[in-house]
C-alpha cells in the first residue's frame, strides 16, 4: 500500500487540514493499493497562496535558468522510472510492459521539449512604435483526468513552467500517485518554493474552489465535457482564462481506394490502446458499403488477436478499465448498443476468458451501427468500436461532422494527398490521416464541444502566456 499522508505546498510536505483521506482501489485486483489526503478548501487556500506568492521571482528568473531545472526534473523523472511504471499499474491497470511506451516517453520527452521553448518568452516583437512583450498568465490550477495521468500533468506543467507560471495541481482520485512523485521530483532538483504545488482531492468538493479562486489566473482542466462546462461556470466570475481538453466522439474514414487491410487495422488498434480509455480515439468507423463485411471481418479478427489480462502478464495488450466504475460505464454501453439493435461482432458484457475478478471488460466491434444510436453519439471511454456504412464519400463527411464533439478524426485513403482533401473538411482539432499517431508537435484540442485551447505543440506556450503591448 503506497501512502501519502502529506500535501506539497511551498516546496514543504505539509500536513493536509484534515485526518481526510482518499483510497485509490487497484482496478485489477479490486483491493486498495494507495490512499492519499483528501485535500479541502483550507488546503486549496495555502496552495493558491503559495503558488502567488511564488509568481513574481519565477516569472523573472532568466528562461534559460527554468530550462536547466526542467531538464534536471527530465533527469530524474528517468531515474524515478520504476515508480513511476508502478504508479500507473497499480492505480489505472496499465499492462506493466506497455507503460514506458503509453505514458513515459512522450512525458520525460515533452519536458525537454518545453526546456527548449522556455527562451522565446524573452522574446520582444517591435514593429513600428508598438513593442509586444510575452508574460507568463500567473497561477495555474491543473485538473486532471486518470487515463493518461502523467502524460496529462506533462502536457500542462510543462509549458506552465516554461513560461514562467506557477501550478497548483489536482490529480484525478483514481490516479494520484504520479503527482505525489512528481513532487517528489521537483523537491529534489530545488525548484524554488510554491512553484508547484500538490493539492489532492474530490474534483467535485476542490475542483470549483480551484477554478473559482481569486487568486489563480487560469484553470486548465482535463476529462469529461460535464465537468469541464463546471469549470468554466465556476471560473467565469473572476474572468479566467480556461483552457478546455474535453470528451471526444471521433470518426475515421476509411475511402474506397484504401488498403484495407492495414485502414481497418490502424482504426481497430486505434480504439484499443490504453484499454479503449484514449480521448482522441478513432471510436466511429466509416467503412463504404461495398468493402463492409470485408471490413467487419478484419476488425473481428485484430480484435480478437488481442489479450486482455492482468498487467503483470507480458502477453496482455490490454489490461482492466481504470476503475470498477469505468467498467460500468462502457458494460451499460455495450448493453445499450445491443437494444438498440446494432450488431456484436465480438466482445460483450462477459468478462474475458480466463478473468474472474478485476474490470475487465472485452475488446468490443459493433457492426451495423448507424450515426443516430447512442453507442455512436456519446463517449463511451472503452475498448469499444462502432462501425458505420457509407455510400458516398459526402455523406461519410456529413456523419463525420454530424457530433457535438470535434477532438480527432483520421482518414485512410488511397494516398496522402487525397486524405488531405477529406481532411480539410471535417471539424476537429486534429486529423490522423494514413494510420499516424500521437506526436508532441501537433497541437492537440477540440473544436466544438470538445474544448478550448490546445496542449502539445508550440501552440501550448501560448495557453500560459499574456501578450503586453507597448506603444511609444
Ligand atoms: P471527469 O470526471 O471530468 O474528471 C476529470 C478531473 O476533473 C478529475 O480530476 C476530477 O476529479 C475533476 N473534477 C470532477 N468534477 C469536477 C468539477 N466540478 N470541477 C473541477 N474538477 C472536477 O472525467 P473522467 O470521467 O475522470 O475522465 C474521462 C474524461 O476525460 C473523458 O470524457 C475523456 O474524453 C476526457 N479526456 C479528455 C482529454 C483531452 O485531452 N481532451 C484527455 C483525457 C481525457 P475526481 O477524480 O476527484 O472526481
Ligand atoms: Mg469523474
Amino acid at each position: 500500500m503506497k501512502q501519502f499522508d502529506r500535501l506539497y505546498i511551498n516546496g514543504n510536505w505539509v500536513k493536509p487540514n484534515s485526518a481526510d483521506v482518499m483510497e485509490v482501489v487497484n482496478p485489477a485486483t479490486e483491493s486498495p493499493c494507495a490512499r492519499v489526503p483528501k485535500g479541502n478548501r483550507e488546503d486549496v487556500n495555502t496552495a493558491v497562496a503559495a503558488a502567488r506568492r511564488a509568481f513574481n521571482a519565477w516569472a523573472d528568473t532568466p528562461a534559460k535558468k527554468r530550462a536547466e531545472l526542467m531538464r534536471a526534473v527530465a533527469d530524474e523523472m528517468q531515474r524515478r522510472v520504476a515508480d513511476l511504471v508502478e504508479a500507473h499499474v497499480i492505480s489505472m491497470g496499465c499492462p506493466r510492459h506497455l507503460v514506458a511506451e503509453l505514458h513515459l516517453d512522450a512525458s520525460i520527452a515533452g519536458m525537454h521539449y518545453y526546456a527548449d521553448r522556455a527562451a522565446q518568452m524573452d522574446e520582444v516583437d517591435e514593429k513600428g512604435s508598438v513593442i509586444l512583450c510575452k508574460e507568463p498568465v500567473g497561477v495555474c490550477a491543473l485538473i486532471n483526468p486518470w487515463n493518461y495521468p502523467l502524460h496529462q500533468l506533462m502536457g500542462k506543467v510543462a509549458p506552465a513552467l516554461a513560461a514562467g507560471c506557477t501550478i497548483v495541481s489536482k490529480p484525478a482520485t483514481q490516479t494520484p500517485l504520479q503527482d505525489f512523485i512528481l513532487a517528489e521530483i521537483f523537491e529534489a532538483v530545488h525548484l524554488p518554493a510554491g512553484v508547484f504545488n500538490l493539492v489532492s482531492g474530490s474534483g467535485s468538493v476542490i475542483g470549483p474552489m480551484l477554478s473559482g479562486h481569486p487568486l489563480v489566473d487560469m484553470v486548465s482542466f482535463t476529462g469529461s465535457t460535464a465537468a469541464g462546462i463546471k469549470v468554466a461556470e465556476a471560473a467565469a466570475p473572476t474572468v479566467k482564462r480556461v483552457c478546455q481538453e474535453l470528451g471526444g466522439k471521433s470518426p475515421y474514414i476509411i475511402t474506397k481506394d484504401a488498403d484495407l487491410e492495414a485502414a481497418v487495422r490502424y482504426g481497430v488498434e486505434d480504439v484499443m490502446l490504453n484499454t479503449g480509455q484514449t480521448c482522441n480515439a478513432l471510436t466511429r468507423m466509416f467503412v463504404p458499403r461495398t468493402y463492409y463485411e470485408k471490413a467487419v471481418i478484419i476488425a473481428k479478427k485484430v480484435a480478437e488477436e488481442h489479450r486482455v489480462g492482468d498487467p503483470n502478464d507480458t502477453n496482455a495488450s490490454m489490461g482492466p478499465m481504470a476503475s470498477a466504475a469505468q467498467k460500468q460505464t462502457v458494460i451499460d454501453y455495450i448493453e445499450k448498443g445491443i437494444a438498440e439493435g446494432a450488431r456484436l461482432v465480438t466482445g460483450g458484457v462477459d468478462m474475458p476468458v480466463g478473468m474472474d475478478k478485476g474490470a475487465y471488460v472485452r475488446p468490443t466491434i459493433f457492426a451495423d451501427v448507424t450515426n443516430d444510436m447512442v453507442i455512436a453519439r456519446e463517449e463511451i471511454f472503452g475498448p469499444v468500436l462502432c462501425m458505420i456504412v457509407y455510400d458516398d464519400i459526402e455523406e461519410a463527411i456529413q456523419m463525420a461532422n454530424d457530433t457535438v464533439y470535434g477532438l480527432a478524426s483520421g482518414v485512410y485513403a488511397k494516398d496522402k494527398t487525397s486524405a488531405l482533401t477529406i481532411a480539410r473538411k471535417i471539424r476537429a482539432g486534429q486529423c490522423y490521416i494514413q494510420g499516424s499517431y500521437f506526436n508532441k508537435e501537433a497541437p492537440f484540442g477540440g473544436f466544438k464541444q470538445s474544448g478550448n485551447g490546445r496542449e502539445w505543440g508550440d501552440q501550448a506556450m501560448h495557453e500560459y502566456m499574456e501578450t503586453k503591448a507597448i506603444i511609444y
